[in-house]
């Protein structure tokens, strides 16, 4: 472990005077209509302001008193989407000033940890949510492995091998990369839902599945015996977040920490319970919702920072030559920027809006999101973030000193770079909407959403270089890199088209549809 004695520089927290009134007063979008519970909610995180970077614990003492609270339940990601993604919201907005990680320990504790739990759990574990709320309980996600990186889940090398004789898993990291690493609250939670390959005792490997471990007695306590850890060092941003790589040395734990729901070891045999849905496809579920979320912290994050700016730029008057002295947002590049951002955030807080109420009826019925909706969902994640970093680079070039100053934000925002790789990082995704497309193009299908001139002309130059490339699948892996800057012209020509067509009422984002192989 790494002891830290004061902030680091990069990092060392808002200027109070900078800072003035409490910056979480506006309202975000959805607060009006639950204005109740959201004051409540904003009020709980009011501490918020306080929470320095590498105090780990004051911000895990926020999360537990937000969890003990009971404003958001761990079951609302099913019973009350809404509120779920509200809640994301006013946090993005509230305090990401303050403690840019606490957003990143929210998110983890209630989507990516409990609500897998809450996707892939039996009622026997859903029974003890409410206990854990109750003690305050802080959950991690263990899902990236060393080695694997941003491919983790499509590989992983953490063991979780079943022993018949005790009726328990014993959960290994056999190789240094297969030590989980970025795991966040990992320094500090006392659960964690890890993501390891089954095993039978006969060493067949029954793929990804999710087990809901303990890591100490209690949250920030000491280690149990077959977990070690270690920081994984100062970041540029959201240091408030404590960071961990995590290695399991044969860590025993009862046949009952497996989430169930999908994928179980009955009489010594692994029974996969539903026809048709692979556990890690489910495992895949909280990404969906976790990409919304992201989404909409990028926007509200970049929207505060071009509103501040925008405020500057309006007050500062300039010189010029015949001495009307126009305020510096009159320069033309500054009107242009300032009417591109307006307009590119409005369009996509619409989009992802319109996603966002289309996953809520999903996820209220504990359905499958279709095709068509997952890849809506992976579009507006891409396009917020990729688009918002644009946007912000661009103006923090044409702010003057401005952008050197504490109170314009441009300091914190490393913040987007998390949310670049956070739930699925944005060349993953652009590579998947792709493949995807050009497997419809190779079948001759149209896909659900539709088609675009560019798309087709992209897609046949493509199959143009596959169909030329020899030595067979590993030649056409080969053209397929080689072609890359194609690839990702068509993943842009793909989110162009979703942005300016996609309806979601008339997706069919009800209907339950296999989920695709590879996430
Ligand atoms: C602050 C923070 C919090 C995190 N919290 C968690 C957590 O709680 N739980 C958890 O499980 N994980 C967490 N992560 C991990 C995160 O989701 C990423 O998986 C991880 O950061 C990958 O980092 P890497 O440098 O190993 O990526 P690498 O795999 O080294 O990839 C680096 C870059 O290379 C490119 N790249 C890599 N492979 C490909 C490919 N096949 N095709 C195209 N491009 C590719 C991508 O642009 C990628 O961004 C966190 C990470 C950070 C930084």
């Amino acid at each position: 472990m790494v002891a830290y004695e004061r902030a680091h520089p990069a990092e060392a927290g808002p200027d109070p005077a900078a800072a003035g009134a409490w910056v979480g007063d506006a309202l975000v979008a959805g607060e009006a209509a639950d204005a109740e519970w959201a004051a409540a909610f904003r009020s709980a995180l009011e501490p918020g302001r306080d929470l320095r970077p590498f105090d780990h614990g004051a911000s895990t003492r926020l999360l537990q008193d937000v969890i003990r609270s009971g404003l958001l339940r761990l079951t609302d990601v099913r019973d009350n989407p809404e509120r779920f993604f509200l809640a994301h919201r006013i946090i993005a907005q509230a305090i990401s000033d303050y403690a840019p990680g606490f957003w990143v320990r929210f998110t983890v504790h209630y989507n990516l940890c409990f609500g897998t739990v809450v996707a892939l759990g039996e009622e026997r574990h859903l029974a003890e949510l409410e206990a854990m709320e109750r003690a305050g309980d802080v959950g991690c996600f263990g899902l990236t492995e060393r080695h694997a990186g941003v491919n983790s889940g499509l590989v992983v090398e953490t063991l979780a091998r079943y022993d018949a004789a005790s009726d328990s898993f014993v959960i290994s990291s056999p190789a240094d990369g297969a030590c989980k690493n970025w795991i966040s609250s990992g320094l500090q939670a006392n659960k964690a839902c890890v993501v390891a390959d089954l095993i039978m005792p006969d060493g067949t490997s029954r793929g990804a599945h999710a087990f809901l471990v303990p890591l100490r007695e209690r949250v920030g306590g000491a280690l149990l015996p077959g977990v070690s850890m270690g920081d994984m060092g100062v970041k540029t941003i959201a240091n408030d977040l404590d960071n961990a790589w995590i290695r399991f040395t044969e860590l025993r734990v009862p046949h009952s920490a497996l989430l169930s729901r999908y994928g179980d070891v009955v009489d010594g045999a692994y029974v996969q319970k539903k026809a048709g849905v692979k556990n890690f496809q489910m495992i895949g579920q909280r990404l969906f919702s976790g990409r919304v979320c992201v989404a909409q912290a990028a926007m509200i994050f970049s929207r505060k920072i071009f509103d501040g700016a925008r405020r500057y730029a309006d007050g500062k008057l300039c010189w010029s030559p015949d001495g009307s002295s126009p305020p510096l947002s009159d320069l033309p590049q500054l009107r242009s920027l300032f009417a591109e951002g307006q307009a590119t955030l409005d369009g996509l807080d619409d989009f992802i809006g319109r996603a966002e109420a289309a996953l809520c009826d999903v996820l209220r019925r504990d359905a499958i999101p279709s095709l068509e909706l997952q890849q809506a969902i992976a579009v507006g994640k891409v396009a917020c973030v990729e688009r918002c970093i644009s946007l912000l680079v661009r103006l923090k070039q044409d702010m003057g000193s401005y952008s050197l100053m504490a109170e314009s934000g441009f300091q914190r925002a490393d913040f987007l770079q998390m949310c670049k790789f956070a739930e699925g990082d944005s060349r993953i995704l652009s590579q998947k909407m792709a493949r995807d497309r050009m497997t419809d193009f190779a079948k001759g299908r149209t896909p659900a959403g539709g088609s675009s001139e560019a798309e087709e002309v992209l897609c046949a130059q493509l199959a143009a270089a596959l169909a030329a490339a020899e030595g067979g699948r590993g030649g056409r892996a080969a053209a397929w890199n080689a072609s890359w800057r194609t690839v990702y012209r068509l993943a842009d020509a793909i989110q162009d088209r979703f942005l300016a067509t996609w309806d979601a009422r008339a997706s069919p984002a009800a209907r339950p549809e296999a989920i695709a192989s590879r996430m």
